[in-house]
């Protein structure tokens, strides 16, 4: 089986209504993208079963959903203001900005070096800039402006009246809602620790990509938990190696191959202001092996910011010892949910001479199964399929279909990773029966219509 390309991803999402450029009648809005009918249901399908996963399934994990607009002084107290920073340069000839960070790694790669710059600053990034040569990748110039620190937050104005609008951010991770929602959590729940929070939502970062489809864009969804614990009953480490794991897990029950997959530390340099370890868990795209996951350990340092920015408690006290109060340190898995939506394409396409097709868990296909009658000009059997797509669809993801020819639905289906279509034909006038196809072998079996429901129930649909 030949891999897919990018390009063969970015076709399908755009034929078959998965993704669609943003803003794409206008002339598109570049890094944005919207997800259509089909994608909406795959991006929901996989946020639905991570949250099952990790928050339904646990007694230990509090779902929350906070505000995308939070005030200015939380990002202050996360230090996001001061550090969320990319170095940029200009190309003084024909005004492309690009990331210096990625400008010298590109090029020094090309000349077959291997430099990592993270975490250098904006002089040395200039002399590398210098050293290296480096031309312009739009124009061929050498006519760089001096790196310069953007922030990544993106800011806007709450308030109509020019006079008095105050500045706000929307969230660049949304690891802050939990953690200013913490004594909320603490005051309603009860809970003991170690406990987790947790929410999934859009982030936002004014930043300069490089493309690669849905990968790295302007706006994207996260799912995170923030996982507390008493540093001095849990050692952080064997916690650390504890979410590690379940990540993996996680990784490998959505059907990701495991040698795609590979876990990396980040170095002093490249690692977040407020973490004190961080391992990124990387899949190998079409463009390289890049982040899917993240874990951080981040100690108390959100915490304890909020404390002393905010003047609120956050401390916790022990039931059992009332006398120790504490600040909890705490461990932090992050999930990139449209990276799993893009590893989910690549890793269900499959293509031969005859038809293309999404092997996607059933769990999380944007349909389970397809209802078909044979043709749509007789009644009959358009009654007797309707009243088929009206049961099954009590309970699962049903899609309807009754345009062209039978072969043409298949392969629309098969595209779009419909594991099952039900067709309702002829014979099923005399005897009840229909015909139920599988869409990775394409066999087709009859099943009686009073055993259907156990039948899907048996494939798990
Ligand atoms: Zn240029």
């Amino acid at each position: 089986m030949t891999q897919p390309t990018l390009n063969d991803i970015v076709a399908l999402a755009k034929r078959r209504g998965f993704v669609f450029p943003g803003s794409e009648i206008y002339g598109g809005l570049a890094n944005t993208y919207d997800f259509g009918p089909l994608g909406v249901e795959l991006l929901r399908n996989i946020t639905n079963h991570w949250w099952h996963y990790f928050v339904t399934k646990r007694a230990d994990m509090f779902g929350l959903d906070s505000s995308i607009l939070m005030s200015h002084k939380v990002w202050e107290a996360s230090g996001h203001t001061a550090s969320f920073t990319d170095a940029l340069v200009d190309c003084k000839t024909c005004h492309t900005r690009t990331r210096a960070d990625h400008l010298i790694e590109d090029t020094a790669e090309k000349q077959g070096k291997t430099i990592r710059v993270e975490g250098q600053n904006v002089e040395e990034l200039s002399k590398l800039i210098e050293e290296l040569n480096i031309a312009c990748p739009n124009c061929g110039a050498h006519n760089w402006t001096d790196p310069r620190e953007f922030n990544l937050l993106f800011e806007t104005h709450i308030g109509i009246v020019e006079e008095s609008q105050s500045l706000a951010y929307l969230r660049g991770e949304i690891a802050q809602g939990m953690f200013v929602n913490f004594k909320n959590v603490l005051n309603t729940m009860r809970p003991k620790l170690p406990f987790g929070i947790a929410q999934t939502g859009k982030a936002f970062r004014n930043e300069i990509t490089l493309g690669n489809f849905i990968f790295r864009t302007l706006e994207f969804n996260l799912a995170e938990f923030e996982y507390f614990f008493d540093p001095n009953e849990q050692n952080w480490e064997e916690l650390f190696e504890f979410w590690k794991q379940a990540m993996q897990e996680f990784a490998e029950e959505l059907g990701l191959s495991k040698n795609k997959l590979n876990w990396r530390l980040h170095t002093d340099e490249e690692r977040a202001h407020y973490s004190t370890r961080t391992e990124d868990l990387d899949y190998q795209f079409p463009f390289g092996s890049k982040e899917l996951f993240g874990l951080a350990y981040r100690t108390d340092f959100d915490l304890k910011n909020h404390m002393e920015k905010s003047g609120v408690d956050l401390h916790y006290t022990d039931p059992q010892n009332p006398q120790h109060k504490f600040i909890p340190h705490v461990v932090e898995p992050t999930f990139g949910i449209n990276r799993i939506f893009l590893a989910l394409l690549l890793e269900a396409y499959r293509s031969d001479e005859n038809r293309t097709w999404l092997a996607l868990p059933a769990n999380l296909a944007p349909f389970k199964v397809a209802v078909f009658p044979l043709v749509k000009n007789k009644p009959e059997l358009v009654t007797k399929a309707k009243a088929v797509f009206d049961q099954l669809s009590k309970t699962r993801a049903v899609v309807w279909d009754d345009r062209g020819n039978i072969g043409k639905r298949y392969l629309a289906q098969d595209e779009i990773g419909t594991p099952y279509c039900i067709t309702i034909d002829y014979q099923t006038l005399e005897d009840d029966t229909v015909t139920l196809r599988d869409r990775d072998t394409t066999k087709q079996e009859r099943f009686k219509l009073t055993e259907l429901e156990q039948q899907l129930a048996n494939m798990l649909i």
